[in-house]
């Protein structure tokens, strides 16, 4: 028969219109001589349902973002022949996928990118696509992720953690202490994407706009980091786990053109502007070089797997300096991590395949 691929998507983190969105190109794009679809959408309040596999239901149309509607039924996923279907009752987390030959989990933010469905479909033994438990929740949180590039020696920008309880206890501290780390700054949740919850600060020492921002990205995560801007361009470089066991495989560089009237790629410019991509883009050769390089180091420190985009800033100071990994990029064709791909040769469908043979080729459990 032919290989079942469960499609994950949705989910009930801020980002749950772009990963429908994601969702909906993959299974328009996906070999269906190949691969049999299981369309399986997370409600944002946590339920598993069967959705229609229609995929143009999952675009943006007419700056609509789509969502996964709850249908009040039952999941019911395939099984084996003698009994039919596993039943999953509304409301409740399957504890097995069914007869899925792999998952992919096509979530963004927490839930879905942090490692938590992952360690869910390792208890199930289940073969997923991206990366694993640790390299998922470390990569998801900017602050444990810094450590983690910083520990490789490789260069990210100056930071403020705001934990919940520092907020809490030692605002004052707090905010002397990012009034210090620069003159712009850049207020974060600690772990989400998609810009949500960003906020650019010019003045750090203004605290009543600082203590705004950090209010604004606690709506998304208790944990706030709050960083220093960094002047310069912005470039990303997609990677690719290899096919041999070998160093990860990294594209070309991306450069991200943010459209006017914009102050940083926030929601709006990622989704709903003008925002556009050079690929390659235009760079002396050995900046071109180090970023690759720094790329499939990034790629190793955090332990990614499958695939990761590594996103940078190309300092007007001439240093190279990683904003962050992400494990579950944004993945339409028009995304850029699937455009670096294409331009390197995998096309849109390949670059699936790609990701469904890594998965299938690797064994549940400790790797
Ligand atoms: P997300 O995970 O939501 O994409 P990012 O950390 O990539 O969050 O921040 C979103 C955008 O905000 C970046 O693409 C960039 O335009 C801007 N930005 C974030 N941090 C900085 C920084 N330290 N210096 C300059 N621009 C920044
Ligand atoms: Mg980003
Ligand atoms: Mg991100």
């Amino acid at each position: 028969r032919k290989t079942r691929v469960a499609v994950v998507f949705g989910g009930s983190s801020s980002e749950h219109e772009i990963s429908c969105v994601t969702a909906g190109s993959v299974m328009s794009a996906i070999d269906t001589d190949r691969y049999e679809v299981v369309p399986i959408g997370i409600t944002r309040d946590g339920n598993w349902v069967l959705t229609s596999d229609d995929p143009r239901r999952l675009a943006i149309t007419d700056g609509e973002l789509p969502a996964v509607e709850h249908t009040g039924e039952e999941l019911a996923l395939p099984f084996d022949s003698t009994s039919g279907l596993l039943v999953v009752e509304p409301g409740a987390v399957p504890r097995r996928m069914g007869q899925v030959d792999v998952v992919l989990p096509l979530l963004h933010g927490p839930f879905g990118e942090d490692g938590t469905i992952q360690g869910l479909f390792e208890m199930m033994g289940a073969r997923y696509a991206g990366a694993g438990v640790f390299a998922s929740a470390a990569a998801m949180d900017k602050v444990f992720m810094k450590a983690l590039l910083a520990e490789q020696g490789i260069p990210t920008g100056g930071y403020v953690a705001v934990t919940n309880r520092r907020w809490q206890r030692e605002r004052k501290r707090v905010l002397e202490d990012i009034a210090d780390l620069a003159t712009t700054v850049f207020v974060k949740p600690a772990r989400a994407g998609s810009s949500v919850g960003i906020t650019r600060v010019p003045d750090a020492a203004d605290t009543d706009a600082v203590a705004r921002a950090v209010e604004e990205a606690r709506a998304h995560d208790p944990k706030v980091i709050v960083e220093a801007a960094i002047p310069g361009r912005e470039v990303e470089c997609g990677v690719l786990e290899s096919r041999d066991g070998g160093p990860p495989d990294v594209s070309m560089p991306a450069e991200i053109h943010v459209a006017d009237g914009f102050d940083f790629y926030d929601f709006d410019a990622k989704y709903l502007s003008t925002s556009s991509l050079t690929i390659p883009a235009d760079l002396p050769a050995e900046v071109t070089e180090t970023l690759r390089r720094t790329a499939g180091k990034a790629f190793d420190a955090v332990d990614c797997e499958g695939l990761a985009r590594v996103d940078f800033f190309y300092g007007d100071d001439g240093g190279v300096y990683v904003n962050e990994v992400n494990t579950m990029p944004g993945f339409t064709p028009s995304s850029a991590f699937p455009q670096m791909w294409a331009n390197a040769g995998l096309e849109y469908p390949e670059l699936i395949d790609r990701l469904i043979s890594t998965a299938l080729n690797r064994k549940p459990g400790l790797r």
